[in-house]
């Protein structure tokens, strides 16, 4: 009979997950706290978004294979494998992972479970988190009840988050007991029938594996980024360097695109989680190059709001910025730790009179920052603007045309963050164009 599952946090990863379960033919149930979220995706209505999965959702929703609930009880005397997806943010005092949510999903799930079960951890810890989270357990399991932990990091991306999941690069299993394994094979038969390299290993590297990964990623964004600040003082052609670079197979082209920086929910904290823990195992010698990494990231953004000032020069208060893009990245409403929107706020502090609009991020950014004027499509953004930023690089502002703005802006400024229009293309329809990596004025 086939295993049933339970998925703890229908956030980004829990939803995604559960609607993947249930399209690879497992009963699923997820689980939230929130009761609201929770009462939107019984009725089939995914409460973010992503590509694809509106679809998965509303198909097995209907098919009955996917339920959601509220309760632990339920999900306790009900599945064999209990997935937690819950969030792991950034600690308000200070620089390491916000635990309480994981601690308090399975000691909940450790309360309720009336037979043995398999939980695997999903969400991104600091190291040692397992190793915690087995006592636990044990302490909180009720007499008779077996509980076997596992640890299997997500590497889902926004913005492809259905299919990472159904096909993903790599799937790691950090094994506490040989059972575990077992069932994880079965609950990842079908990607590992299709060859997916499995790495089956301990909890320490499971855990690594996940923020080593997000790391590197953030150092190599970090990494042009910081040539950038160096061909904006001398001079080249950034994309150009890169292009160079990433022919080397050792290196590669991908995330080397200078631009406004990573944020989201996961690269920022991150980074800053696994300097935190190391500093408490007293290796903060070891990961001291992330604070460089973080800090090249951050001056980026201040390198926007400088080119804006420079370009404004003392018509800045007032005027009207039109930015392109609040998301942190495309095809995805996410505006956790946006590098656009802490440019937007902080142009809007400045005195500017600041007219946002993303496809799908601005219902997300007005709960933050309800003061901007969130418009709903770019060409009422732009009516009227002094200055245009763009900032996420969605299709829609890639394929931007000179033309397209001219017979709307007041003034033929435009900052390009990420690095996407054909700058000498604009400049000769008598645009002037600053970007990442480029001197200003050239
Ligand atoms: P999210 O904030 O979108 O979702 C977290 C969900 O957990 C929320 O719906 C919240 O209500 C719920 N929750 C909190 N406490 C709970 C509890 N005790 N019981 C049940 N539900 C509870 O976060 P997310 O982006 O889905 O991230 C979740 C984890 O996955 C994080 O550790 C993150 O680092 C990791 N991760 C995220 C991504 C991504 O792209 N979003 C990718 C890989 C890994």
């Amino acid at each position: 009979m086939s295993l049933k599952v339970s998925v703890i946090g229908t956030g980004y990863l829990g939803a995604t997950h559960a609607a993947c379960m249930a399209e690879l033919g497992f009963e699923v149930i997820g689980l939230d706290i929130d009761q609201a979220k929770i009462e939107r995706l019984a009725e089939g209505l995914l409460p973010f978004h992503e590509p694809e999965l509106p679809e998965l959702l509303r198909k097995h929703v209907a098919s009955g294979r996917l339920r959601f609930t509220t309760s632990y009880a339920e999900v306790g005397e009900w599945a064999d494998v209990h997935f937690i997806g819950v969030g792991t943010p950034q600690r308000t005092d200070g620089q390491g992972a916000d635990m309480s949510y994981v601690d308090a999903a399975a000691t909940s799930l450790a309360r309720h479970i009336t037979r043995d079960a398999l939980i695997v951890g999903k969400s991104t810890v600091p190291v040692g988190t397992a190793r915690r989270l087995e006592a636990l357990l044990a302490e909180h399991a009720r007499p008779g009840v077996e509980l076997s932990l596992a640890w299997n990091p997500e590497f889902l991306r926004e913005g492809f988050a259905v299919r990472d999941t159904m096909t993903p690069d790599r799937l790691v299993f950090g094994i506490g007991t040989i059972d575990s394994e077992a069932m994880l094979r079965e609950v990842y038969a079908t990607a590992l029938e299709a060859g997916t390299p499995v790495v089956v290993t301990d909890f320490e590297t499971s855990e690594l594996v996940k923020v080593a990964a997000n790391a590197f990623l953030a150092t190599k964004i970090s990494f042009i980024n910081a040539f950038a600040e160096v061909t904006e003082t001398v001079g080249g052609d950034i994309g150009t360097l890169a292009d160079a670079l990433g022919y080397d197979a050792r290196i590669g082209r991908r995330f080397l695109n200078a631009g406004v920086g990573f944020g989201g929910g996961c690269l920022p904290k991150d980074i800053r989680a696994l300097q935190s823990r190391v500093s408490e195992l007293g290796l903060s010698h070891t990961m001291g190059f992330l604070a460089e990494v973080d800090e090249i990231n951050l001056r980026r953004r201040d390198r926007v709001v400088h080119l804006a000032e420079a370009m404004l020069a003392d018509e800045l208060a007032g005027a009207k910025i039109a930015v392109l893009g609040v998301s942190f990245k495309p095809d995805s409403d996410d505006v956790r730790d946006s590098p656009a929107l802490d440019v937007a706020t902080r142009l809007f502090n400045a005195g500017a009179e600041v007219a946002v609009y993303d496809p799908k991020g601005n219902a997300n950014a007005a709960r933050r920052f309800p003061r901007l004027d969130y418009c709903d499509s770019l060409y009422e953004a732009v009516d009227g603007a002094s200055l245009v930023l763009l900032l996420t690089e969605w299709e829609e502002f890639k394929a931007l045309q000179p033309g397209d703005l001219e017979p709307l802006v007041r003034k033929k400024r435009i900052i390009d963050g990420r690095n996407v229009l054909d700058h000498a293309g604009w400049e000769a329809s008598g645009w002037s164009v600053a970007a990442m990596g480029r001197r200003y004025p050239n």
